[in-house]
Order: C-alpha cells, then sequence, then structure tokens
C-alpha cells in the first residue's frame, strides 16, 4: 500500500497510484474491482506505459497485468490463440512463432502489452491492414461491475465493437483471442528517395507493397522509404551490420546529435539534413515479428493523426510549407503510415481507409507550438488523433470525429456504472465524472481504522 511514483515511457506523464497491485488470475482481477467499487475507489489498469498522454495514469488504485502473461490456448486449425492480456508483444511473437503462427502485422516496437496495444488501437503500416485491434476476435473482460465477461463478435456484438479499441474503461482485458496467420517471412527494403518523387509515388507504392511507409525529414530532400513484403527467401541476418545501423546509428548516434539539439536548438535543421542524408539502407530478410519492431533508446514526445488516406499528400505539403514560414526547431523524422478502414466503434481509422502522420520531439525540447501548429492542419482534413499519443483534444471535439460516440459512452455505463475505471483525465475526455474523490477518501480512512 506504499505510495509509488510513477511515469511513461517519455516522461511526459507522472502519478503518484495510492496503490499498485499484481493480480496473478482473473479471481485475484475480480477481487481488485470488488474491492475498489465497494469502497468507491478508482481504478486503472496499466500495460507498459508505452503511451504519451495520461491515458494509463492513476492517483488511486493501478493494477498490472506483468504476471499474467503468455498463452492460454492455440487452435491450430482455426489459427487463433488466446493469450493473457499482460503478455508483452515481444514475447508473444515468439511464443506464437514456435506454435507456426504470427500476427498479420505490427506496430515499429514490441514492448506494448497486447491489451495495452489493442486500447489504444495500436497500428503498423499496410493499405491491405487495419490495427491490432482488428486481429482480436474475442476477449475476457472483467468489468467495472467485477463481473467476468467473455465476448465476441457473436456473442455480444456492441459491446465488442466498443471493447476493440476501449481505452481501459469498459473493464480490465483479462484474456485476448487473436486471429493469425502461418509463420510467414518478411524482405525488408530500405531505401533513400527524394520526398517530390516519394510524394508522386506514395498511393501505388502502398497498393504495390504489403508493408510501406516513409519518413520525412523536415528541411531536408531526400526521405527514407521502407517496403516490407513476404517472401520464401532464407533469413538474412547481418548482426554486425544490424547493430551498427540499428543501435549505434539510429541510437547511440542519434541520441548525441539529438542532446546537441537540445542545446543549440537553432542546430535542428542542419540535423534534420545530416539524418536524412545517413539513414541506413539495405535489405534483411526474417520472420514477420522479427522484423516489425525496432529498437527505440532515443525518448522523444509523440502527437499522431489518423486522416483520409487520400490525403496524404495535401497534409504534407501544408506541413512543409508551415515549416518553411516558421521554422520549429525539430530534427525528427515524420513518420508516413497506412492502415485499412474499420468498423470499431473507437478506431481512428472508422469507417476509412487511413493515413498515419506521427511527429516527433526528442525529450528535453518545446515540442507545443510545433505540435499545435501541425494539429491544425490535421484537423482541416478531419484528423483523428492516435489515442496513446498527445494531442488537445476534448470530448466535444471528439464527439464530432467519432459517429459512434454517444453508443460507447452508452455501453460505458453499462459496463462500469460506477464509473470507478475513470480517472480525471478519463473522465473529462469522455465527458463522464467517476465516484466522487471526496468518498474514497472518507471510505479509506474508515479502512484504516
Ligand atoms: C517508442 C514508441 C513507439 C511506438 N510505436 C507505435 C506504433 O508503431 N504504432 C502505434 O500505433 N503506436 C505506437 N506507440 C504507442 C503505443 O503503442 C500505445 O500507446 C500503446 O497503447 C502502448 O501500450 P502499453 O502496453 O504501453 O499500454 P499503456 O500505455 O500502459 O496503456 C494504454 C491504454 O491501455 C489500457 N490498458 C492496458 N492494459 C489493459 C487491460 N489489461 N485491460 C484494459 N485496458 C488496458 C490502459 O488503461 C490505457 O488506457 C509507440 C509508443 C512508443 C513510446
Amino acid at each position: 500500500m506504499k505510495q509509488v511514483q510513477w511515469s511513461n515511457w517519455s516522461g511526459s506523464v507522472r502519478s503518484n497510484p495510492r496503490t499498485v497491485l499484481y493480480p496473478t488470475s482473473i479471481a485475484e482481477v475480480e477481487k481488485v474491482v470488488r474491492m475498489c467499487r465497494q469502497e468507491g475507489r478508482r481504478l486503472r489498469v496499466i500495460g507498459s506505459g508505452h503511451s504519451f498522454t495520461p491515458i494509463a495514469a492513476s492517483e488511486d488504485c493501478l493494477i498490472s497485468l506483468d504476471r499474467m502473461q503468455g498463452l492460454v490456448h492455440v487452435d491450430a486449425e482455426a489459427r487463433t490463440a488466446t493469450v493473457w492480456a499482460g503478455t508483452k508483444l515481444k514475447l508473444l511473437g515468439e511464443l506464437l512463432f514456435r506454435q507456426g503462427l504470427a500476427q498479420e502485422n505490427l506496430g515499429d516496437i514490441d514492448v506494448q502489452s497486447i491489451a495495452g496495444a489493442i486500447s489504444t488501437g495500436t497500428h503498423g503500416t499496410g493499405r491491405a491492414y487495419g490495427n491490432i485491434s482488428t486481429q482480436v476476435v474475442g476477449l475476457t473482460v472483467v468489468t467495472g461491475t467485477g463481473e467476468v465477461l467473455e465476448c465476441s463478435g457473436e456473442s455480444h456484438p456492441d459491446w465488442f465493437k466498443a471493447l476493440q479499441v476501449s481505452l481501459g474503461t469498459l473493464g480490465i482485458i483479462v484474456q485476448v483471442t487473436l486471429r493469425l496467420e502461418p509463420a510467414y517471412k518478411i524482405e525488408y527494403e530500405s531505401r533513400r528517395i527524394p520526398l517530390g518523387e516519394c510524394l508522386k509515388q506514395q498511393a501505388q507504392l502502398a497498393e504495390e507493397n504489403r508493408h510501406f511507409e516513409f519518413y520525412w525529414f523536415p528541411y531536408a530532400e531526400p526521405c527514407q522509404i521502407k517496403l516490407m513484403n513476404k517472401t520464401d527467401q532464407e533469413v538474412k541476418e547481418h548482426r554486425i551490420k544490424d547493430y551498427i545501423s540499428d543501435v549505434l546509428v539510429e541510437n547511440t548516434l542519434f541520441g548525441l546529435i539529438s542532446e546537441l539539439c537540445r542545446k543549440v536548438p537553432k542546430a535542428s535543421p542542419y540535423v534534420s539534413r545530416l539524418s536524412a542524408s545517413q539513414v541506413p539502407l539495405g535489405r534483411k530478410v526474417n520472420y514477420s515479428h522479427r522484423l516489425f519492431a525496432t529498437r527505440r533508446l532515443v525518448r522523444f514526445n509523440e502527437m499522431e493523426y489518423n486522416i483520409p488516406a487520400e490525403s496524404m499528400n495535401a497534409v504534407i505539403e501544408e506541413m512543409r510549407e508551415e515549416l518553411s514560414r516558421n521554422k520549429y526547431h525539430v530534427h525528427f523524422p515524420v513518420e508516413c503510415r497506412y492502415a485499412k478502414g474499420d468498423d470499431i466503434w473507437l478506431s481512428p481509422a472508422y469507417g476509412r481507409d487511413s493515413a498515419y502522420i506521427a511527429i516527433h520531439m526528442y525529450k528535453g525540447m518545446q515540442h507545443e507550438d510545433y505540435f499545435s501548429a501541425m494539429e491544425r492542419i490535421f484537423l482541416r482534413y478531419g484528423g483523428r488523433p492516435h489515442w496513446g499519443k498527445m494531442h488537445h483534444l476534448e470530448a466535444a471535439q471528439l464527439r464530432e470525429l467519432y459517429p459512434m460516440w454517444e453508443a460507447f459512452r452508452t455501453v460505458r455505463q453499462e459496463l462500469d456504472p460506477d464509473g470507478i475505471l475513470l480517472s480525471d483525465y478519463m473522465g473529462r475526455l469522455l465527458d463522464v465524472s467517476g465516484p466522487s474523490p471526496v468518498r474514497s477518501v472518507i471510505l479509506d480512512r474508515i479502512h484504516n481504522i
């Protein structure tokens, strides 16, 4: 019951939960939820703390499923697997691989928990592939009333569409059933081409490659494109070369020049141009779960918006104009990706094939002006923020962006009628309030007598 200090990966969010709990079974999760409900306390659930917003933070009770990891059941014929919700993606990839299975797509890191990743609509890139939540075919959840709910598209169609991206506000997800593919290899290729050329070809590249993304460095003309396609080739690992490019160049060296930019922000455009000219190029072949993820050792803050796929070029042109009008001190690249539209109520890709544009700023450097200016552009194109990344939107604006907003709030009320799963931040974001903090403090005192 000792108070601890908690911080997210980038250090942008800090909180002091009064209680941190690590249950090891569904029964223990039920017990925690019932205790919180009885005592009028608030409960948030944490994955790996890799969101940039206070979406997982708690000032009261925090629950982590780090001790609920691993495979529960594999159905080889149906190509599905049920896994404990706390399982980290890296471990999940290896466990599935041993069963001859793999996820169809992943984001660019693999340290998140599967429940944390799906709860914010975490995505990778690929026109034909939705975000990770679209891979979910079943969930076991301990709701805000402490009941265990087995939920799928067939058993509870509405609840399921709300639960697939639910921001930790409908219940504690304890098990996730995923739709999978037979394990497969990917050939990865990194090339450098002029940004103008890339913009001309981007729609076609996205169409013709299983996974395509590009990194555009502000103030620089060359950009990096990454192509990933299925292959039968032998695994080609160049351990030393990969270590040099992934760890020494993309992390150690980039970390050092980022420190230089923090101390001398005016150097940022030069550093951005230098980085663009030095991106590691080449090819490698490996099993998918080992290739999608990259190492991110240099800490930063990030904003990412989903926009309609066809707006990619127009948004980038406006971003370039804004960057040339106002010289922002930024040397981190802009990451541009794609996702297939879906029907998940709070998924940023709801109802539209999408592009995602992510902007970054080195930790410790001022990001506000840059992020706000770019956000105004994203919003002009109907942008929807990534739930785990920085944004300035409030409930009134979010309601306009999500056709199923009210339906989600109705399910929220059904599954957590006392609002115990809401922090102040989540209450504001969804425009609902949780139990009165006064009641919770009084009960806590009574409890301690
Ligand atoms: C370096 C870096 C790279 C990233 N790359 C990508 C990327 O490529 N693509 C992308 O889309 N995003 C990316 N992200 C964002 C990240 O994937 C999301 O923020 C993700 O939600 C973080 O997962 P987590 O396990 O850390 O969850 P947390 O950040 O801890 O929690 C996120 C949400 O999930 C909820 N939650 C966690 N566990 C449960 C549970 N058991 N039941 C119910 N709710 C739960 C929490 O309450 C919270 O609302 C990146 C972030 C970082 C820091």
